[in-house]
This record gives structure tokens, sequence and C-alpha cells, in this order.
């Protein structure tokens, strides 16, 4: 199975901006047993902007635009140098794809982007996708959260699933940190207007997606005929259930052709 996993920031790193050793050290774990299982992965990480709060000891994450660029230009490099230093242990090289809203638009980019991604795969290697954040900055060059960004990748990668680990367990009936009694939705068999409407909108701390953009990843890559799951990153062994078809987070299924 080709499978695209999406991390954010906040299971990568703590509020602090530095990395969350724990979570990042279980996932590139399990992405490589995945792999040694026989699965095609490839990775779109977040984490650049918030890894570069950390690394050059901001107090916050930045407001303006220039600030945000450099923290990505540094935390880009961090995220990099461990990926390649934690994925080496298990015997797997990482290969680096920044990209921006305008590289997916223009066909040849676009399709010189899915040459790589395939050559990669076929070399054995395991993407690692990111916004190239320092470039594309506004609403026209910009994709603009990566949770889109993975169901772009997914699209042009033809992947059979994506899952998008996030700081909730999955698609709740009502926001669950302002009603008690939410409950998680395992299947989402059409993301009908009812559904859209679950969508609270509010993302964390460090992070930028919301459950509002989880949905609109679903409804681009279901349509494209692959399943998308949204589950936590807290605990990347789900990742085992998901790739097994078995119950985890909420599965959105693949619509069928008709
Ligand atoms: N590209 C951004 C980063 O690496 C993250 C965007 C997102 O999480 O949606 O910090």
């Amino acid at each position: 199975m080709r499978i695209v996993v999406k991390v954010g920031t906040s299971t990568l790193a703590y509020a602090t901006g530095r990395l969350n050793i724990r979570h990042t050290e279980q996932l590139v774990k399990v992405l490589s047993d995945l792999k040694n299982e026989g699965h095609e992965v490839i990775l779109v990480s977040s984490g650049a902007i918030g890894m570069g709060v950390g690394k050059l000891s901001l107090p916050t994450r930045p407001k303006d635009t220039t600030t945000k660029q450099a923290c990505a230009a540094v935390g880009q490099c961090e995220l990099m140098y461990t990926y390649d230093r934690l994925f080496n242990a298990y015997n797997h090289t990482v290969a680096q794809i920044l990209l921006t809203g305008v590289d997916v638009e223009h066909t040849e980019r676009r399709v010189n982007f899915q040459n790589t991604l395939s050559r990669l795969l076929e070399l054995g290697a395991l993407p690692i996708i990111n916004e190239n954040d320092t470039v594309a900055t506004d609403e026209i060059t910009s994709i603009g959260d990566n949770d889109t960004l993975a169901a772009i990748v997914a699209c042009c990668a033809k992947a059979d699933m994506l899952v998008l680990l996030s700081d909730i367990d999955g698609l709740y009936t009502a926001n669950p940190h302002t009603h008690t009694d939410a409950k998680l939705i395992p299947l989402v068999e059409e993301i009908t207007p009812e559904v859209m409407a679950l969508a609270d909108g509010a993302g964390s701390a460090l992070g930028t997606g919301g459950m509002a953009t989880k949905l609109r990843a679903a409804r681009m890559v279901t349509s494209s005929g692959a399943d998308m799951v949204i589950a936590n990153g807290a605990h990347p062994e789900l990742l085992y259930d998901i790739a097994a078809g078995r119950s985890a987070g909420t599965r959105f299924a693949a619509r069928k052709e008709d």
C-alpha cells in the first residue's frame, strides 16, 4: 500500500517549540517498520516554523511573515537533521522535498514533482515533504496549511491512503474540548454539509490546521478514490491498525466510482 502520513507541529514539538522526542522517535520507528513490511511511505511533515522558534529561543511563535520565514529556514534544517539521524538508525534513507502552491498548479513543475516522487519510492527512499515556507508567503503562492498540502501530495502520488496525525483522536459529534459528551465518529462514508458543520476551526499554539481544513482535505482525497484517516499523533503505533484496515481514529471512506 502507498501511504501518505502527515504529522503536525503539535505532535512533533512541545508548546516551547522544542522537539517532542518521545513522539518523534516513536513515529520514525513505526514508519520504518511499515516500510520494512513492504508499504511505500511518504511523510508530510510540519514543524519547520515551530522548531525554528525553539532553536532560536523565541518566546512565542512570531506574527510577522519575515520572522516566520527565518524560523522556517532554521527549523527545516533541524527537522531534516532529526529525521535523517532517526531514520538512519533503522537503515532508511530520507529525501527532502519543499513545495509551494505555484509548484503544484504549474503542470510541468507538478509532473517533475510526481516523477521525482516515484523515482524516490522506486529507489527505496522515504520522501519528506513540507511547504517551502521561506518563499511561499501569500494567499496566491502558498498552499497555507499542511493538511491541504498532504491531500495534494496524496492525490499527486496516487496514494491508497492519507493519514493525518493530529493532537485530536479524530472527528467528534461536537467539540470535545467544550462538550464532555462528544463522541468520536469512527467512520464517515460521505462528507455531507452536516459533517462539515462539525468542524470548529480551532488550531493549536504552534500549528496552523484545524478540523475544517482536515475535512476539506478529506473531501479532496476521498473523491480521488483514497481513504483518509484522522488519528492522534501521540500514538503513532495506531498506524499499524490503520494500515491493516482496523478501526482507529476517524476513517473517511474513498468515494466509489458511480
Ligand atoms: N509548513 C509549516 C511548518 O513547517 C506548517 C504548516 C502547517 O502545519 O499546516 O511549520
